[in-house]
This record gives structure tokens, sequence and C-alpha cells, in this order.
């Protein structure tokens, strides 16, 4: 009987499990995961699962029930032998395997010193979560977040929201600008600014302040800012560490082919080891360069093809996939398509800040490479169309999902 084994039980690692069952495949499966939890969805751990009264179960995905699967949680993968087709864990188990699937994500990236013990959270698991929740619903009314990023972003909106007091401090020229340019970043930067928050552009935090909890951060070496939490939104870093001595091609992620085949520090093809997830980088015909698609909707597309390059690895299907993602602040859904990040012209056709309606679109050498909108569905599927159309006018077929299945 064949043996697959995941590593990484989150959405990705989910998604190849289902896959593969769903196409069939009836050998062994075993899904590993460091956290101490099944599989759950993390989009709603900066938006609702931070309110009061919002439960585990709202972030519910799958049920590993169902699949058969010989889950490991609270298990961290060490150290991978390829020759030997083995993934070491943590507590000295070894797991051979005949095909392997890596899902390991990405982690927040930490304060480089020693922080104050209580009040300094960074968000990316279900724990950071309960601790910030515990934090912003105890009272606490000044909160700092660092870092001007979509959780950055979205965690202010959802603090302001409970009724803190909010600074928003970031280097971009306006929060999320890097990710969609400075049009749209206008745009989410006043509603920040209309919901009473303290929006710090182009500045750097220098240190944090307190000793059992947190009082405050100083910015660019010279401003004070009191705080009581502080939430640490600095970017992610890709889980790869347990690859190192591996031979896997690591480069500020782990490389894949367009088929989610890892590749040898030659470049050559691994067809029994695919990945899939936040922690690839790929190569994609809109950008230059390897991409990284840290969002939701590439875990489970990428996850699918990985799955169907494990059981057709003689026809393996290609992944060039029309990006999406959302994002809601303020109850102002975002979404957006393609490689927003990639552009070097931005046309706007849209910015009406009282409706909450926006509609941006993104080239890169005048060609239509994404868009993103607010409160326009139907614009964000037409332009969903032109870029699958464009993919397919390079002979390659888009990942099969549309912007509707994505929430
Ligand atoms: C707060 C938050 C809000 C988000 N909001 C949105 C949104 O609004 N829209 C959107 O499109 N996307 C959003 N995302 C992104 C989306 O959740 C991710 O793209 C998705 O979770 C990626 O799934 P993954 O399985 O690749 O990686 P992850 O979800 O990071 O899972 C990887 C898993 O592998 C585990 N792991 C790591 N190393 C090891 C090891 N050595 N051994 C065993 N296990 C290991 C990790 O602990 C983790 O459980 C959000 C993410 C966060 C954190």
């Amino acid at each position: 009987m064949t043996r697959i084994v995941i590593v990484g039980a989150s959405l990705a690692g989910l998604n190849a499990a289902q896959a593969l069952r769903e196409a069939g495949y009836s050998g062994s499966i075993t899904l590993v995961g460091d956290e101490p939890h099944a599989p759950y969805d993390r989009p709603p751990l900066s938006k609702q699962f931070l309110i009061p009264g919002t439960e585990r179960e709202s972030l519910a995905l799958a049920d590993t029930a169902l699949l058969g699967l010989t889950e490991e949680y609270g298990r961290r993968a060490v150290h991978l032998d390829v020759r030997n087709r083995a993934v070491h864990l943590d507590s000295g188990r070894v797991l051979e395997f005949d095909q392997l699937v890596i899902a390991t994500g990405v982690g927040a990236r930490q304060w480089p010193e020693p922080v104050p013990r209580q009040g300094v959270h960074t968000l990316r698991t279900l724990d950071d979560a309960y601790g910030i929740k515990q934090d912003l619903n105890s009272g606490v009314r000044r909160v700092l977040v660092v870092g001007d990023g979509f959780i950055g972003s979205e965690a202010t909106s959802t603090a302001r929201s409970l009724g803190h007091e909010v600074t928003l401090a970031g280097k971009g020229r306006a929060p999320l600008n890097r990710a969609i340019g400075d049009d749209a970043a206008g745009f989410v930067s006043r509603l920040h600014r209309e919901a009473g928050v303290t929006v710090l552009p182009g500045v750097r935090v220098t240190a944090l302040h307190g000793s059992q909890r947190v009082t405050g951060a100083t910015v660019n070496d010279d401003r004070l800012v009191p705080a009581d939490v502080v939430l640490l939104a600095l970017g992610d870093q890709p889980h790869t560490a347990w690859l190192a001595d591996s031979g896997l091609k690591i480069d500020r992620g782990l490389v894949t082919d367009v088929h989610a085949r890892t590749l040898d520090t030659n470049g050559e093809p691994l067809p029994h080891i695919v990945a899939a997830g936040d922690v690839t980088r790929f190569p994609h015909p809109h950008a230059s360069g390897l991409v990284t698609l840290g969002h939701w909707s590439n875990a489970v597309e990428q996850a699918r093809v990985a799955a169907a390059t494990l059981l057709r690895p003689d026809a393996p299907p290609v992944y060039r996939p029309v990006a999406s993602f959302w994002t809601t602040q303020y109850g102002v859904k975002f979404r957006a398509v393609g490689l927003p990040d990639q552009a070097d012209r931005t046309e706007v056709h849209e910015f009406d800040l009282a409706r909450r309606r926006l509609d941006v679109a993104y080239y890169r050498n005048d060609q239509l490479i994404g868009a993103l909108t607010a409160n326009r569905a139907a614009r964000i599927v037409a332009y969903r169309s032109q870029l699958a159309e464009a993919l397919s006018l390079l002979g390659i077929q888009p990942a099969r999902m549309s912007i509707a299945s994505v929430r």
C-alpha cells in the first residue's frame, strides 16, 4: 500500500488530503501538524473571532474524521531524509513515506529582542488569537498595531470596532500600499482615519517599553506611543528551517515548479515530493521571478494540484492560477484577483468612499495583471475572466475556481 505523509495540518495540508481521497486514493495518509489542534480556518482570527461570543466552531474546516487519516497533532517535523524517504519528528519517531506533501506555511516574524511578558502579541495561530482576544476584552483601552500589512490593518479595524483607541504604525506610505498600491491603500487609510484610528505611515517602531506589562513603544527613535496592548504584525517567515539540510531548493520559501513539485538544489524536480500553500514560491507568467501567494485560495488550489501531481506523475497538471484574495475592514469587503503587487501602473475606475465603492485595475507592461474592488462583485468576476483568458492565451489552463467560491 502506498504511504503518503502530509506535513502541515492546516488549509493546504487538509485540502491535499481531501483531493487525494476525492480522486480515489485509498492508501494511507498521515497528517502531521505542530499545533495541538486539528486544521482550522485562519482568516477569521484577525476579524470576527476577536469579538466576544465568537466561538472556535466558527473556524471549522472539513471534518478530518471523514477522510480516514492518521492524525498526528502537536508533533513537529524536524528533518527530512530525501534519500530514505523519511520524515523525522521531534518525538524521535520516523515516518517513512512513498510520497510527501509539504504544507508547513509561514510563521509570524518576531521582535528581535526580548519583549515585555504581558500585552505583546503576534497573530498567526489560534492560540495567538486567544491571547489577543483575552487582552482586548479585559478593559484595556490603548492598542498599538505595528505593521501595516493585511493582518495589521484587519486587526486594527477589529480592535477599533471593539471601542479601543488604536494606533496603526507602519513603514509604508499607507496601510497595505506594498500589496495593493497607493490608490487603493489611500482608500483603506481613509477608512481607518474616518473610524478614528491614529495612522502613522512611514515610521519604524524602534523600542518596546515595560518589564512585566507593555506600556508603550518608541517610534522613529523619538516619539513615545503609550499602549496597553501591542500587536506585532511584522510579516511572515516561511517554515523551512526543518528542511535546511534536506537538499530541497529553498529561496525565501520552498521553491516548486508549475506542477507543485519541489526541486533539488540543481533545479531538478522531485516528483514524489510536492508542496503547497504559503510555504511555496513558484514561477508565474505575470511576475518577474518567483511568487509567494500567501492567500487562502492559493492554499486550496495549489494543494489540489499537488495531490493530482502525486497521483499522475506522468501527466501532472499545471498550476498557473488567477490568484484571488479578500480582506474585510470596517465592514467593507475588498476582493482582489491577479497579482496587484507586481504592477507598474494602476487605473482607478471608481473611488467612492461615501458609498464604499472602489475599482482599481493593475497593469504591468501595459497588460492587465490584477484588479481590486469593493462593493463591485460583478466587476471582479469580469476582471477574473479577463485574466483567465490572458493565461489561457499563453496556452495555460488556469486553476478552476471562481471568485464566488472564495467566500
Ligand atoms: C490572521 C490571518 C488572517 C488571514 N486573512 C486572510 C484573508 O482575509 N484572506 C485571505 O485570502 N487569506 C487570509 N489569510 C491567509 C490564509 O489563512 C493562509 O493563506 C492559509 O492559512 C495558508 O495555509 P497553509 O496551509 O499554506 O499554511 P498555514 O495555515 O500557515 O499552516 C501551516 C501549518 O503547518 C504547521 N507547521 C509548520 N512547520 C511545521 C513542522 N515542521 N512540522 C509540523 N507542522 C508544521 C504550522 O504550525 C501550521 O499549522 C489570513 C491569515 C492569517 C494568519
